[in-house]
């Protein structure tokens, strides 16, 4: 059997948007793409192109897996952010289009000569690769619990020959020295509540929950880190961490108890509530 472009495009995303809602286009353009080996501008240049049947073939499968609500970005192996392409696994979060907005941040207050950020709870190593790319001359520690994400962090760095950028397998803080200072802390830690019935819908499903989830409505790493950064941060140093849409309040007043009580929480490009930043003075 032969298929177009066109009708396949048309065909998957109606079976899939049944499924899994609004982005089932861009779900089933990015598996197309893959299996061409083209970029999304090949898609629309060329509708009437036929797939070889081995195309066809690696398409059905991938398509298959996308069908039981295994995110795109595990089906692929990749994840575009800010202007890198990271490899990812099940082991580690998916990394999100709001989360730039801790990058944008991070690169608006750092000093403009070189120094040093931290990244808690690095994951893919996302922001702090974004960060490093932005800065060379910026020196980036990342840390994670898991050894699984500590080498896949490591992986993204050295496919995006980023040499600033180091990684460690660490408890929060537990493998720094307190003689480790820097000018900015960033964390996209986990914040959702155990019982959030986001956690059942949706990529979620297929992500840890080591990354997803804390204790005390989804606040506990972000109270950990507010009381712990203090001694991390030179004078004058940021601290800033990604949440949820509805915790600002929340984040401000666990921030306000451990001794930040200037934080402030600014909106994403969809006008929600995303991180919430202090100063160390
Ligand atoms: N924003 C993500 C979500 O709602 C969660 C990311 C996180 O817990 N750090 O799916």
């Amino acid at each position: 059997m032969t298929a177009t472009i066109s009708a396949l495009l048309a065909d998957s995303t109606t079976e899939l948007t049944a499924l899994s809602g609004g982005a089932a286009g861009v779900d089933v353009r990015a598996l197309l793409c893959h299996v061409l080996g083209q970029p999304s501008s090949y898609l629309y240049t060329w509708p009437e192109r036929k797939l070889t049947a081995a195309q066809l073939a690696q398409f059905r499968q991938l398509f298959a897996r996308r069908l039981q609500g295994e995110p795109v970005a595990y089906i692929l192996g990749y994840r575009d952010f800010w202007t890198l392409r990271l490899n990812v696994s099940p082991t580690t979060l998916i990394p999100r289009p709001e989360t730039e907005l801790l990058v944008e941040q991070a690169l608006a207050v750092l000093p403009a000569t070189p120094c040093r950020v931290l990244d808690l709870g690095t994951g893919t190593g996302a922001v702090a690769l974004a960060i490093a790319s932005e800065r060379p001359d910026v020196t980036v520690v990342g840390v994670d619990l898991m050894p699984e994400a500590v080498a896949l962090a490591s992986r993204n760095a050295h496919d995006n020959h980023l040499s600033n950028a180091h990684f460690i397998q660490s408890d929060w803080f537990s493998a720094l020295s307190d003689m480790n200072r820097f000018e900015v802390i960033v964390s996209n830690p986990p914040y959702i509540d155990g019982d959030d019935p986001h956690l059942q819908q949706g990529d979620v499903r297929f992500e840890p929950a080591s990354a997803l989830v804390a204790e005390e409505s989804g606040l506990a790493a972000i109270r950990h880190i507010g009381q712990t950064a203090p001694t991390y941060l030179v004078d004058g140093g940021w601290l800033m961490v990604e949440h949820g849409y509805n915790q600002g309040e929340a984040v401000r007043a666990a921030w306000k108890d451990a001794g930040w009580p200037d934080a402030k929480t600014q909106q994403d490009y969809a006008g929600l509530d995303r991180i919430t930043l202090a100063q160390r003075l």
